[in-house]
């Protein structure tokens, strides 16, 4: 049993990973300004005398000393997260981002804490590879673009963190997390899935940005947490970096599609233009695929659920939450 930092642990895949953590049998304590988290995410946890929450900014440092002190293993995975939030606010992004991770790191330091820094697939950028793999150089876009501030911030975090391994001896592990799915998640900043799971639900159109023949992978999110603790578990993984996610490949038009045939919705697939979904100087990447033979090779990474099964938990969750929220 470990006592066990999350940093974003009231979001999405924070709150899925505290749940699993404590099925473990672990301590584990979260902070979260509830920014694009949700104390909803974690009412079922607060009744566990082993789970603990406090409700704050990773920018408060002295909570953080606290914090951090408190545990023997981090998972930071505060940030500022999704494509329509990171266009609309960059400034909060590149903030958030990295001077979040700067505070998680140098408290970290101090004890020689382990961290597992949670980067993205967004730093390969707009690179046209078959499929990325972790030593690959980055094609990033213009900075007059927004977009490429997300994925230059997540860059500079794994570029801290390195530093901190390198020169401070602190034990990190980056993993670059690839599009995942699952309950809990929201479409509120820009999630395609939870956004078609509700437009289909609530009878709306749904919004397929492009043509929709742009591809992407969707990892449950389950999987994607077992993931994250064996790489945290396994000693050959620190001062390393892997792609996280699913490599099965589906086009966004073809997802519109299986969300309309699961939920039975009359829901009408509408394509909206990208300069009017995001802003004038948006651009969207093709495809994104990772190459998951390190991952693989170091902790038998596995991937368990089908994309319809995958989108079904998502369906599930929206319709046992009811009307109100599908509206929202
Ligand atoms: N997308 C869409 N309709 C929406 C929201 C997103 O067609 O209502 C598209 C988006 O343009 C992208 C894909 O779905 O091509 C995945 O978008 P998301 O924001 O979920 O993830 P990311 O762009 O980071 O892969």
């Amino acid at each position: 049993m470990a006592r066990i930092l999350i940093t974003g642990g009231a979001g999405f895949i924070g709150s899925h990973l505290a749940e699993r953590l404590l099925e473990l049998g672990n301590e584990v304590r979260i902070i979260d300004n509830l920014s694009t988290g949700s104390i909803l995410n974690i009412e079922h946890l607060k009744s566990n005398p082993r789970f603990s929450y406090v409700v704050d900014t990773i920018m408060n440092q002295s909570v953080m000393a606290e914090l951090v002190d408190w545990s023997d293993e981090i998972y930071h995975l505060a940030a500022a997260v999704g494509v329509k939030l990171i266009v609309s606010n960059p400034v909060r992004t590149i903030e958030t981002n990295i001077k979040g991770t700067e505070i998680v790191l140098n408290m970290a330091r101090k004890k020689k804490k382990k961290v597992l820094i949670a980067s993205s697939s967004e730093v390969y950028g707009k690179s046209d590879k078959e499929s990325f793999s972790e030593n690959d150089d980055i094609v990033l876009g213009p900075s007059f673009r927004a977009r490429w501030s997300y994925a230059c911030s997540k860059l500079i975090d794994e570029f801290l963190a390195f530093a901190y391994w390198r020169e401070q001896q602190v034990p990190v592990i980056i993993a670059r997390l690839f599009n995942v799915v699952g309950p809990r998640q929201t479409g509120r900043y820009g999630m395609v899935i939870p956004r078609f799971v509700t437009q289909a639900l609530s009878g709306k159109p749904i919004t397929v940005y492009g043509d929709g023949s742009q591809r992407r992978c969707f990892c449950y999110v389950l999987d994607l947490v077992n993931g994250l603790i064996d790489l945290m578990a396994h000693p050959k993984s620190v001062g390393e970096v892997f792609n996280i996610g699913s490599d099965q490949e589906i086009s966004i038009l073809e997802l519109a599609q299986l969300v309309k045939d699961l939920t039975g919705s009359n829901s009408e697939i509408v394509f909206v233009a990208f300069d009017d979904a995001y802003d004038r100087n948006f651009e969207d990447m093709r495809r994104r695929v990772p190459d998951l033979t390190k991952i693989r090779r170091l902790i038998g990474f596995k991937l368990t659920k089908s994309i319809t099964e995958s989108v079904q938990s998502v369906i599930d969750y929206y319709r046992s939450l009811g009307q109100n929220v599908i509206l929202e």
